[in-house]
C-alpha cells in the first residue's frame, strides 16, 4: 500500500501549533484516506488552541467558520482547516446544534463525529488515536456511527445521507445498526435543506456505485421528492454505472429511472424540487422527452434531433438511451457529429443577410432557411454559398 504523507505546508502547521505547546492533530477524512491509501482531497487539523490563539499564531488566516471554531490557516496558496477540540450541544431542527462548547480534549472531540473511520486523529509524531475502533472497521471495510446511532442521526439527520454516500464511494458495508436506524430515521431528512440533498445525490451518483441511490429511496430519505418509494430498484438502478461520471447524464438517468417507475410526475418538477440548475432541468427534461420516442433511426433524423435540442442534450440523451434500454445510439450520434455536416441554420453556407439582399423578409425568410436546412440535410455536399443563393433565388421567382 503506498505510504501517504501529508505535504509540508501541512507539517508546517501542525508543528507551530505543537511548537507552542498545543494539541494538533491530522483528523477526519484525511487520516482515513491515508489509512485507506489514497491522497486526501484536503487535510483537517483539530487543535486544544482556541479560534483566537489560531490566528495570533499565523499570519494569514481567514475566520470561515469562526462560531464552530474553525480558522483556515493560508500557507501561500494552500488552506487547511484548523478547529478546535469540541462538542455539539443538542440540536432541535436535526442538522445543525444548538450550541458548541470548546474543549481541552481530543477523545471529546473525536466522539462528535459521524463514523468510526471518521473520527480518528494522528499526531505529527506519534501513535493514531482511536478510541473508537476505526482503524478496524477500515480494515474490515464498515461504516458504524460513533455512538447510538439513531440518537446521533437525530442530532444530525444529514449523516444519513453521508452513510450512503461514503458506502457507496469506499465500496464499504454499512454496520447493520448503522444501516437499520436511517430505515427508522428517514423521516428527520424532511429537515435537511433541499440544495443539501441536491448535493448529496449529486455526489452519490457520481460514485462509481450510483445505484445506491435505490437504497436512499428505499430507507425514505428522497419520500419528500417522490410520489412513492418504487421497488427492487436496485437491478435497474444498475445501469447508472454505464453513464459517464458527469452530473448531467447521470442526473438524466436517475429522472429517466424514476419516470419509467412512475415515482415523479416529471423530470422537470422533480429536479426544481431539488433545486437544481435552470440548465440541468431543461436536458434532463428534454433528455426523458427523448426517451419516450424511438432512437432515431437515420442520419438525418440524428441531425433534426442535434437542430432541436443541442449537441450536449443531445449527447446526454443518447448515453441514456444505450444505458437504460440498450444499442449504440452514442456511436450514431459520434459518426453525425465526427461527419461535420451540417445540422443548424448557423452552419448553412448562406447566412440571413444574404437571402436579404436576395428581397427576402420576415417569415418568407425563416421559412427558406428551414427549407435550406432540410435540403442540406438530405444533400450535406451541397451546402455550397453559390448553389444555396442559386435555390434560394430560384424560388423566389416562383
Ligand atoms: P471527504 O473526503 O468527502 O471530504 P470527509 O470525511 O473529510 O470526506 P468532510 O465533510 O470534509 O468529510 O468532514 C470532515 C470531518 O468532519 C469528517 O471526517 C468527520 O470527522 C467530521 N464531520 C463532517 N460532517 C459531519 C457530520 N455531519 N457529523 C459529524 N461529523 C462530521
Ligand atoms: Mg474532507
Amino acid at each position: 500500500m503506498a505510504v501517504i504523507t501529508p505535504p509540508k505546508y501541512v507539517k508546517q502547521v501542525l508543528i507551530t501549533l505543537q511548537s507552542r505547546g498545543y494539541l494538533a492533530y491530522l483528523v477526519g477524512g484525511c487520516v482515513r484516506d491515508m489509512i485507506l491509501g489514497v491522497h486526501p482531497q484536503d487535510w483537517d487539523i483539530c487543535t486544544s488552541a482556541l479560534p483566537e490563539q489560531v490566528q495570533s499564531l499565523f499570519a494569514h488566516t481567514v475566520a470561515t467558520g469562526i462560531r464552530h471554531g474553525t480558522v483556515t490557516v493560508m500557507v501561500g496558496s494552500h488552506g487547511v482547516e484548523v478547529t478546535t477540540f469540541r462538542t455539539d450541544g443538542g440540536s432541535l431542527d436535526h442538522r445543525h446544534p444548538e450550541a458548541v462548547s470548546f474543549v481541552g480534549d481530543l477523545t471529546s472531540d473525536l466522539a462528535r463525529r459521524d463514523f468510526t473511520m471518521n473520527a480518528i486523529a494522528l499526531p505529527p509524531d506519534g501513535l493514531l488515536a482511536d478510541p473508537f475502533g476505526g482503524v478496524e472497521d477500515i480494515q474490515k471495510g464498515i461504516i458504524r456511527c460513533v455512538g447510538e446511532p439513531e440518537r446521533r442521526y437525530e442530532e444530525d439527520a444529514l449523516r444519513m445521507f453521508r452513510a450512503l454516500r461514503f458506502s457507496a464511494r469506499l465500496g464499504f458495508a454499512v454496520e447493520e445498526e448503522t444501516l437499520h436506524a436511517i430505515y427508522r430515521k428517514a423521516h428527520l431528512a424532511v429537515n435537511l435543506s433541499a440544495e443539501r440533498v441536491r448535493d448529496e445525490t449529486e455526489k452519490m451518483l457520481l460514485t462509481k456505485s450510483p445505484e445506491i441511490l435505490s437504497l436512499v429511496i428505499e430507507t425514505g430519505l428522497l419520500d419528500r421528492f417522490l410520489l412513492h418509494r418504487g421497488e427492487n430498484l436496485t437491478p435497474q438502478f444498475r445501469a447508472l454505472q454505464a453513464l459517464p461520471r458527469k452530473a448531467m447524464p447521470r442526473w438524466a438517468g436517475l429522472c429517466a429511472l424514476l419516470e419509467q417507475n412512475g415515482m415523479i410526475t416529471s423530470a422537470g418538477d422533480f429536479l426544481s424540487a431539488l433545486r437544481l440548475d435552470g440548465r440541468t432541468i431543461r436536458c434532463c427534461g428534454d433528455c426523458c422527452a427523448l426517451l419516450h420516442t424511438e432512437p432515431p433511426q437515420t442520419k438525418k433524423s440524428w441531425k433534426k434531433l442535434l437542430n432541436r435540442c443541442g449537441v450536449d442534450t443531445a449527447m446526454c440523451a443518447a448515453q441514456v438511451s444505450d444505458a437504460l434500454r440498450g444499442g449504440k445510439c452514442r456511436e450514431a450520434l459520434r459518426a453525425v457529429l465526427k461527419s461535420g455536416e451540417c445540422f443548424s441554420v448557423r452552419h448553412l453556407a448562406v447566412t440571413g443577410d444574404d437571402l436579404v439582399e436576395l428581397g427576402l423578409r420576415g417569415r418568407a425568410l425563416g421559412e427558406m432557411l428551414d427549407f435550406l436546412l432540410d435540403y442540406v440535410m438530405d444533400y450535406p455536399e451541397n451546402n455550397r454559398r453559390e448553389l444555396l443563393l442559386q435555390l434560394a433565388s430560384g424560388t423566389e421567382e416562383n
